[in-house]
């Protein structure tokens, strides 16, 4: 550790993101990628941002927050770009907590709550998921402190339905609620808060193009709320870093965000892989939680996540474990293509047959 490490940079416990090998080609489940390229018209606005490389990208990222709003009916004033959603995040925290105050968030949820909660020094609150891994929402009703919550949740794949979210906003109206829909492409229709919008000031969604948009190298996140909100953001973006999304991730991102039917497309299959996947799984005994996003959460009884994991890696396949109370018997699968899944399924298949 360096000598001249700070007390509070010393104290930090960071993220460990999901593995990126190099060592060997591995069938890669464990980061929830999008196994589809982005839209076609990605490649034709990178190749463009290599041109103009030489460039700084507009620092109000204009033209990329008007493609953002209007695939979501909004204005621009409504849109906020982000370098992914971590960040969007980070920069909801800078602007809406003081240090010192109390955050609320489901546990086990995104690992990065609690990072960011201590980064900003923030008192971390997390509120124990169900026997059943939903979001007990009677629990989120007159909190001393601000909310985020994921919807649908990772890891474990639930949704709330729209209309859960908005009892939320009802039972703390002078505390923000940030939802971070990162997987809510994949949940289909009623999940999303985006319709709240109008009758709600004291929420802010944060989405990303990480997951259904295939854009996770890229770095897009984005966050919608009232113009007054972004406005504070904003200040504090720039007070921070303005040239936060390259000229590369707008250009791509504009691109990726006006090929509506591409995004359909993509979201069909995957969706279509998932359910057979899950059912596929349960055939072989495994439990598995009902998935609203783009990874499945199952366990296999008798074997811990941990040992069925490395037992996958060794067949070539990673997949994600999380230790914890209420998760180390689970593991975290990305849905691939039918190719992954199907090679994904012989090798769990493989695994019952051995033991
Ligand atoms: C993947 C993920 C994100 C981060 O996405 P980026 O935009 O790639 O930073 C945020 N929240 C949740 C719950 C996620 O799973």
């Amino acid at each position: 550790m360096s000598r001249f490490i700070s007390p509070s940079a010393a104290a930090l416990a960071p993220y460990v993101p999901g593995e990126q090998p190099a060592d060997r080609q591995y069938i890669k489940l464990n980061t929830n990628e999008c196994p589809y390229p982005p839209a076609p018209a990605v490649a034709a606005a990178l190749e463009r941002a290599a041109r103009e490389a030489a460039l700084y990208p507009d620092p109000e990222a204009g033209a990329l927050r008007e493609a953002i709003a209007e695939a979501y009916g909004l204005r621009r004033e409504n849109v906020l770009a982000a370098n992914g959603s971590d960040e969007a995040i980070a920069l909801a925290c800078m602007t809406f907590f003081e240090r010192g105050d109390a955050v609320y968030f489901p546990v086990p949820s995104y690992g990065f709550y609690p990072v960011y909660a201590q980064l900003f020094g923030l008192r971390a609150r997390p509120l124990p998921l169900a026997e059943d891994f939903t979001v007990n929402v009677d629990h989120y009703i007159g909190l001393e402190g601000n909310i985020i919550i994921a919807n649908p949740n990772a890891p474990t794949g639930i949704a709330l339905p729209c209309g859960e979210i908005e009892r939320i906003l009802r039972g703390n109206p002078d505390r923000l609620v940030v939802v971070d829909e990162a997987y809510v492409d994949f949940a289909g229709d009623g999940v999303t808060a985006l319709p709240l919008l109008e009758d709600y000031d004291n929420l802010l969604i944060i989405g990303t193009f990480s997951k259904s948009r295939a854009m996770a190298g890229l770095r897009l996140g984005y966050i919608l709320s009232r113009p007054e909100h972004i406005a504070a953001l904003e200040r504090v973006r720039f007070s921070f870093h303005p040239y936060n999304v390259s000229r590369a991730t707008q250009l791509a991102g504009i691109a990726a965000a006006r090929d509506a039917g591409h995004l359909r497309t993509v979201l069909t299959r995957i969706v279509a892989t998932r359910e057979r996947v899950a059912e596929g799984l349960r055939a072989m005994g495994l439990e598995v939680l009902p998935s609203s996003t783009n990874f499945l959460f199952c366990a296999l009884p008798g074997m811990g996540g941990g040992e069925l994991g490395a037992k996958l890696r060794e067949k070539g396949i990673l997949v994600r474990w999380l230790d914890g109370p209420r998760t180390a018997a689970y593991i975290r699968v990305s849905i691939g293509n039918n190719g992954h899944m199907d090679a994904f399924l012989r090798a769990v298949r493989e695994i019952i047959a051995s033991r």
